[in-house]
């Protein structure tokens, strides 16, 4: 018999694709250069140089068998090597390389990182606004996905209903910083509070409470952002990050997990993520993609276009009077709709060729998301557009 939960999963399906899928068969009508798509977290920037001529080096100048052989199961021995390098060097830690597990992606870290520290029946909580896919990635290891609801004046924690919502049944919390969909970094302030509630409740409930800390966009940070390494604050900390973003590779699935050194279990943690691996089939990203970033591990794409443009983007909607919390990175802004309903707002946002995303599915009802991953000229041509709708449809200047 088929599995009823998987094949009632197929009724839901994903706004944002369908959304970017809209805007794909509209460019088809109108050309592709007159829909403003803000809907897809695609990177809009060219990968890094260096990382084209290692891969190139490496087919041109390795051993076959090597190059493409099995790796060992936890993992490319170099890869783990570097980074753990690169983030003692640029974050003041001290990992080893059996504290670092690659990943296929965040995802994939996200997804190892949550059942080493969690089991059927237990609860995982996370803080609206927040990425929908935690909702497949949670509940998929049998964790039951709370969501405590935002703080809309900073999309920083909102502590009085965290610390409500708290039990014993909670083993893991799941931040995102900086985050998907607001755009907003975690400041020092609230990583230093947040650590002090799971240490307390962590000795209230007899249990150590882990931190999963998804950071896909920690190298996409803007001028003057608060927004340091979360591990630093908590040692419980699994950090889960992702090079789709930061060297633009989403394609490539490729990723780690960092166990803090000094975390409950960290000489366990990363063994047993190869254990977990053996149940989920996912057993190590490919062998040359870890050889190739394990080269350019420290370093990032140009990614500067994305501040030039949630400027511009920022200016504009202040100007046409928008409620919106100023990013500190990634490459999307969350402001909040002109009418109650974010769903119809984006509706009529679409008959004007301005595809935006309810972000209902993010948690934050009321709100949308725009992901500006896209060239500065349109996101230009796109102002003037969002102008006259606002003008036309909601009689603003
Ligand atoms: N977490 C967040 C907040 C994301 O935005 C994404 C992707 O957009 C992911 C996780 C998944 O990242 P990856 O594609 O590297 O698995």
């Amino acid at each position: 018999m088929i599995n009823e939960s998987y094949k009632n999963m197929l009724g839901a399906k994903s706004v944002i694709r369908e959304l970017s899928e809209y805007a794909t068969a509209r460019g088809k009508e109108i050309g592709y250069e007159n829909v403003f798509d803000f809907s897809l977290g695609n990177p809009s920037v060219e990968v890094p140089e260096e990382f084209t001529k290692e891969m190139i080096r490496l087919l041109q100048t390795e051993n076959t068998m090597t190059l493409h052989g099995y790796t060992p199961s936890l993992g490319n021995p170099l890869y783990k090597e570097n980074i753990a390098k690169s983030l003692n060097e640029r974050f003041g830690m001290n990992y080893g390389p059996e504290h670092i597990f690659p990943t296929t992606g965040a995802a994939g870290a996200i997804a190892h990182a949550l059942r080493a520290v969690t089991k059927e029946g237990d609860e995982l909580i996370t803080f609206a606004p927040y990425f929908p896919e935690y909702g497949p990635y949670v509940t998929g290891a049998g964790v039951k996905l709370s969501v405590v609801p935002a703080d809309t004046k900073t999309f920083q924690i909102n502590f009085d209903a965290f610390e409500e919502m708290m039990n014993e049944k909670v083993m893991a919390v799941l931040i995102n910083t900086p985050n998907n969909p607001s755009g907003v970094a975690y400041s020092s302030e609230t990583l230093t509070k947040l650590s002090k509630v799971l240490t307390e409740k962590s000795k209230q409930y007899g249990h150590t409470i882990y931190l999963i800390s998804d950071e896909p966009y920690r190298e996409i940070v803007f001028k003057g952002a608060d927004a340091p390494y979360v591990s630093k604050f908590y040692d419980n900390t699994l950090s889960c990050y992702s090079f789709s973003k930061s060297l633009s590779l989403p394609g490539e699935r490729i990723g780690y997990v960092a166990v803090n050194p000094s975390c409950d279990g960290a000489e366990y943690i990363v063994p047993m993520c190869g254990q977990i691996s053996r149940g989920t089939g996912h057993n190590c990203p490919p062998s040359i993609i870890q050889q190739a970033v394990a080269k350019v591990c420290g370093m990032t794409s140009d990614l500067s276009v994305y501040e030039i443009n949630m400027n511009i983007i920022y200016d504009t909607l202040q100007d046409l009077g928008f409620t919106v919390v100023k990013p500190g990175g990634t490459f999307y802004i969350m402001p909040k709709a002109l009418e109650e309903s974010s769903i119809e707002f984006c509706k009529k946002a679409k008959d004007y060729d301005l595809i935006f995303v309810p972000a209902d599915g993010f948690g934050a009802p009321g709100y949308f998301r725009m992901a500006y991953c896209i060239d500065t000229e349109k996101v230009e041509r796109a102002m003037v557009r969002l102008r006259q709708f606002v003008k036309e449809v909601y009689g603003g200047k």
